[in-house]
């Protein structure tokens, strides 16, 4: 769509919001927003350039000092504002992730609802900030250590979770002190200005949080920005490492999430039953656009038969259809050029030799003809050379692979470049046991199909699915939004010796 016909049309407009204030975009160029189960444009969203970014990072400079010095628990008392903002407006934040996303409504209520976990964590930031002391170090001296907020940070975020990603970053970053600038994807920007007006409402100080919308241009400002101190991101890996590498050359403080390529393995003793309903759930829900999506079933020894029937029969039945309609499982593909993607690779593993067993290309559905939908697809007898088993895929398509043994399930998997979720299968503690001591990845289930850990424990993969040392959220969160601080204090009447010129010991 040209400038003129944006003119002329009634789709919204969507820009910045900066210094409490909605915010032009300047960098004069866009994209359009879908609503994927329709093929229609509902919105325009413009591109920030640097001007724009230098603008918000001001915002968020001025707004840090008096933010960073509220005391932690009436920064939490606002963030207790916001969570409740956030219960009441659940269904809407809901729906406007369905209108955009395309995902189905049951599941942008579950992505809501574990973002405002992580709101909930945040809340306990007075806690979670104190820090350690010492009495008596040495005589008459006491030594403390304190966390202290880093100034503004930055979030960039994907377009598979515009509000639980986010809300990764933004409820700790701020609870701890920092000013905060939302990088959201262009592909479904509204909800990232939902949030930011429940901020408004809840009573945070203009500036402590703020939205720059757009693509690289906007991201490199941030990157290259000497006043942004840390980035947080999630994201593809060509993209997560980047920005890692060009943030760290600027200076910054940075944890970037990439992508996956998750296995669940069934073991011979599992229940398969339980093991199919977890590989159609994690394969096939939110159509696979989901970092944490099972797109490789490990069938070790002889279960293959039995569980390959199943997944198709399961795979064939799936219903396909809008996000807004309550009995879909399954909805739209986010956009005309991942849908295209997506049947590319189904073409490329039945070209290298995969046996297709459920094929979801040219699927249509009825009413929605222009939707972006693909119907789900299963293939069996894939091996470890294919195209489709190396590189992540990011759609409803499911790989089962055989192997003879439990030890070449585990090297399966640790040889692979992505380590982000694992899951298997099994009735044996032992197996279960060793398999989450010996696999590399950074989140286990057992019997679990998609093990995303809860807010106070911390979110992030191994290998080439994140790149810097913490995991997103949790402990870690804290510890990535705050830099340590050590005090030791003695007062002058405290016993003092005079200078001393050798190593100071305790006394
Ligand atoms: P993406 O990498 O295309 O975009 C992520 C963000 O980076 C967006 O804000 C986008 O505008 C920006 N961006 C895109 N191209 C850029 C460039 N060249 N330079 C600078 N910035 C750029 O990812 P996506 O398609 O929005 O999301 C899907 C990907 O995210 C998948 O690979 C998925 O596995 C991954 N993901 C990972 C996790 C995790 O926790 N590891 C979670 C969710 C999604």
């Amino acid at each position: 769509m040209n400038e003129m016909s944006i003119a002329e049309s009634a789709v919204t407009k969507i820009e910045n919001h900066m210094a409490g204030n909605h915010a032009p975009t300047s960098a004069g160029r866009g994209q359009d927003v879908f609503n994927p189960a329709t093929g229609e444009i509902t919105a325009h969203v413009g591109f920030s350039n640097q001007d724009d970014v230098n603008a918000a990072v001001s915002a968020a400079k001025r707004a840090f000092p008096a933010w960073a010095d509220t005391p932690p628990i009436r920064r939490a008392r606002i963030m207790n504002r916001f969570l409740a903002l956030m219960n009441e407006n659940k269904d809407k934040l809901a729906e406007a992730i369905t209108a955009e996303h395309g995902k189905v409504l049951s599941d942008a209520r579950g992505e809501v609802e574990r973002g405002i976990d992580i709101v909930e964590f945040a809340c306990g930031a007075p806690n979670l900030l104190k820090g350690d002391f010492t009495d008596q170090v040495s005589t008459g001296m006491d030594n403390w250590t304190m966390r202290q907020p880093l100034g503004v940070v930055a979030g960039i975020t994907p377009f598979n979770f515009p509000v639980m990603v986010p809300a990764w970053m933004y409820p700790m970053a701020i609870a701890a002190g920092n000013t905060f600038i939302l990088k959201p994807s262009p592909t479904d920007p509204t909800p990232s200005l939902m949030i930011a007006e429940l901020f408004k409402q809840a009573g945070l100080p203009d500036g402590v949080f703020n939205v720059v919308q757009g693509d690289k241009e906007a991201v490199d400002a941030l990157l290259e920005h000497e006043d942004v101190k840390a980035v947080s991101f999630v994201g593809s890996t060509p993209i997560a490492n980047y920005v890692y590498e060009t943030g760290a050359r600027h200076g910054k403080r940075v944890q970037a999430l990439g992508g996956a390529k998750n296995h669940l393995v069934v073991m011979p003793d599992a229940d398969i039953d339980k093991a199919i309903d977890g590989l159609i759930g994690a394969a096939y829900g939110s159509a696979g656009e989901r970092c944490m999506a099972i797109s490789v079933a490990l069938l070790v020894g002889d279960v293959a038969d039995e569980v390959v029937e199943k997944l198709r029969d399961r795979a064939n039945n799936l219903v396909i259809g809008s996000g807004m309609t309550e009995s879909s499982e399954m909805g739209p593909i986010v956009s005309n050029a991942a849908r295209q993607r997506i049947s590319g690779y189904i073409d490329k593993g039945v070209a290298e030799g995969a046996k297709l067993l459920v094929d979801g290309r040219g699927y249509t559905s009825p009413g929605a003809e222009n939707g972006f939908f693909l119907g789900a697809s299963l293939f069996d007898h894939v091996t470890p050379d294919m195209t489709i088993y190396k590189e992540e895929i990011f759609g409803p398509v499911l790989a089962c692979m055989r192997v003879n043994d439990f030890e070449e399930a585990l090297h399966l998997i640790n040889s692979h470049e992505f380590g982000n979720g694992v899951s298997c299968y099994t009735q044996d503690g032992n197996i279960a046991r060793e398999f989450s001591r010996r696999i590399e990845a950074g989140m286990v289930g057992i019997n679990v199909p998609i093990p995303v850990p809860m807010a106070w424990h911390g979110f992030g993969g191994w290998k080439k699915s994140l790149f810097g040392d913490m995991h997103a959220y949790g402990q870690e969160g804290v510890r990535f939004y705050t830099k340590q601080k050590s005090i030791m204090q003695r007062w002058p009447t405290s016993i003092s010796k005079g200078a001393e010129f050798s190593m100071p010991v305790a006394k």
